[in-house]
């Protein structure tokens, strides 16, 4: 059975002290209300994430991820994080490859495939994010691209580690806007990828591998989607920022 995971994504979002409020809220719901059907991801910015660590208590289903991290081990990269560093602090999930740090930081595939293959060194799980915009879903050429996205960061793993990463489909022009993509839309993409991830990899490993939806999930939309046969979860932005809303997502299932 393929893992339910929602992740949210904090972006650059919250105070240090709201950070903790926000945190905190979210682990005594999800204690209170024994969420359990779904992994819970918080995925703050890099200053909160080891006041936060301290936090989250043994045996939860309530994990912590960060943002991004620097594709190379060490060095001279002033105002860097490295993967060892977030594996110092008990970071157990990365969000890689964000349509926003492709396209304001002009991340590419090669930069991906690295960081994922540092994550996966240190036993971190990236979350890698995919996703088309506007103009190219208009084109008809959306479902290649993706794929395509796939292919450049992620074929060049082993069967082993590819099992070891979760992949979030977030069309860029669903991201922020409130513009949902129907769960029609999304289901197709995530079919279409796990197909894809069965021609290199087989179908027991690609069945195996949970892929997210992500671009203006909330609690209105997240069971419809989440009750596609190839929606696995969640990567929220805006509705990760109220606990209320990021638990409700998280019963969607
Ligand atoms: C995101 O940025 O990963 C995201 C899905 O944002 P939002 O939910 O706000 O669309």
């Amino acid at each position: 059975m393929r893992k339910k995971i929602v992740a949210g994504n904090w972006k650059m979002n919250k105070t240090f002290e709201e950070g903790l409020a926000l945190a905190s809220e979210i682990i005594n719901i999800a204690k209170d209300e024994h969420i359990q059907k779904a992994i819970l991801v918080i995925n703050p910015p890099f200053i909160h994430l080891n006041a936060l660590q301290k936090l989250i208590p043994q045996n939860t289903n309530v994990f912590l991820g960060a943002q991004n991290c620097y594709h190379q081990k060490s060095g001279a990269f002033t105002g860097e994080i490295s993967v060892d560093m977030l594996k110092s602090i008990g970071v157990q999930y990365t969000i890689i490859g964000h349509s926003e740090r492709r396209e304001y930081f002009n991340e590419t595939s090669e930069q991906l495939a690295q960081k994922i293959n540092l994550l996966l060194e240190a036993s971190i799980t990236p979350i890698f994010c995919c996703g088309e915009s506007l103009s190219i879903r208009e084109s008809g050429e959306h479902l290649a691209y993706v794929a395509q996205q796939i292919t450049e960061a992620l074929f060049h793993l082993s069967a082993e580690n590819l099992q070891k990463i979760v992949i979030a489909y977030e069309p860029i022009w669903a991201i922020g806007t409130g513009k949902t993509a129907s769960s029609a839309q999304a289901q197709e993409m995530h079919a279409y990828l796990r197909n894809h991830l069965t021609s290199k990899y087989g179908e027991t490993i690609a069945q195996s591998i949970s892929i997210l939806y992500g671009g203006s999930c909330n609690p209105q939309n997240a069971k419809e989607l989440f009750a596609c046969a190839d929606i696995d979860g969640g990567l929220i932005g805006g509705a990760s920022l109220k606990s209320r809303d990021f638990i409700s997502i998280a019963q969607s299932f």
